[in-house]
């Protein structure tokens, strides 16, 4: 039959466009990611972590679906943002970008997760911490949250690790799911810096819970791209740890690559940081506002 031979030619086109494509996962989070599906089994996971097809479905899900959904996403904008103006996904209500009803806020228990700290520092490039900008982001977002109602807890305020310093990245990861589920939270937002062996990329991306809606990573990565002008990466399913862990409606914002220097000097701006927290913030109440 004629089409199964252009299914598979089909397939094979996919395969072969995304081994030579540039890889779009976070160099950062997928370590995170790595390791959190390395230690599933020792700290506890609600979804059976001994499950190995399962496991297997996420990683494929993660390391092949994720990045072709990028690649069609428009990440491949950045190689090429000199000569294209980079596509700006438009909101289909976003009149005024900066003003928006927060009264929704009042009374959800919002958990802010800056990522790693302490002896982590996560990515360091361009003479910047991921730690330190995670932080700064986390702290301007708390700061919106609270003032428009929010019961915002902060996994971490200063530069530390959450778990006890010294215990394994799975006791670290595990400490940050516990203190949501233990705060009844009623979402769960993680944010870190992206970083990649090509200095060439850049942009935002937002990912979500495999296997879960994708609507509050839609309207925060939206909300970000219109606060900031960066280039859209889009938003993917992922299995980290921290999103494959918590119950409640779950974010991981990679906000911009420290490994491209002008996005590493981005990311230091006091400017600049604020309009990534007031993006994340416009999301969130977006996601609240049309539950
Ligand atoms: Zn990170």
């Amino acid at each position: 039959m004629y089409s199964k031979k252009i299914v598979t030619i089909v397939m094979l086109a996919v395969l072969v466009f995304n081994v030579i494509g540039p890889v779009q996962i976070s160099h950062a989070a997928a370590l995170d990611n790595v390791i959190g599906t390395l230690t599933a089994s020792t700290v506890s996971s609600p979804d059976g972590g001994s499950n190995v097809f399962s496991k297997l479905f996420s990683l494929l899900f993660d390391k092949i679906l994720g990045p072709i959904l990028n690649i069609f996403g428009g990440g491949k904008a950045a190689n090429s943002q000199a000569e294209n103006p980079v596509k700006v996904t438009p909101l289909p209500s976003d009149g005024n970008t900066s003003i928006v009803d927060s009264g929704v806020l009042r009374g959800k228990v919002i958990i802010v997760d800056p990522g790693h700290g302490g002896s982590n520092p996560g990515a360091v490039a361009n003479n910047t911490r991921e730690t330190d900008n995670n932080l700064a982001v986390s702290l301007k977002l708390k700061d919106k949250l609270t003032k428009a109602g929010a019961k915002v807890v902060m996994t971490r305020e200063s530069d530390r690790t959450v778990a006890p310093e010294g215990s394994s990245l799975g006791q670290e990861l595990s400490a940050r799911v516990n203190i949501a589920e233990t705060n009844n939270a009623d979402m769960f937002v993680s944010i870190h810096s992206n970083s990649n062996p090509d200095p060439s990329l850049y942009g935002a991306m937002t990912f979500y819970p495999s296997g879960k809606a994708s609507k509050l990573a839609l309207e925060v990565q939206n909300s970000i791209i219109t606060q900031t002008g960066a280039v859209d990466k889009g938003t993917s399913p992922a299995t980290f740890y921290v999103l494959r862990n918590t119950s409640m409606p779950s974010i991981l914002v990679e906000m911009g690559f420290i490994s491209n220097a002008d996005e590493a000097k981005k990311l230091q701006e006091d400017s600049y940081r604020n309009k990534v927290a007031q993006g994340i913030f416009n999301g969130v109440v977006k996601y609240f506002t049309n539950q």
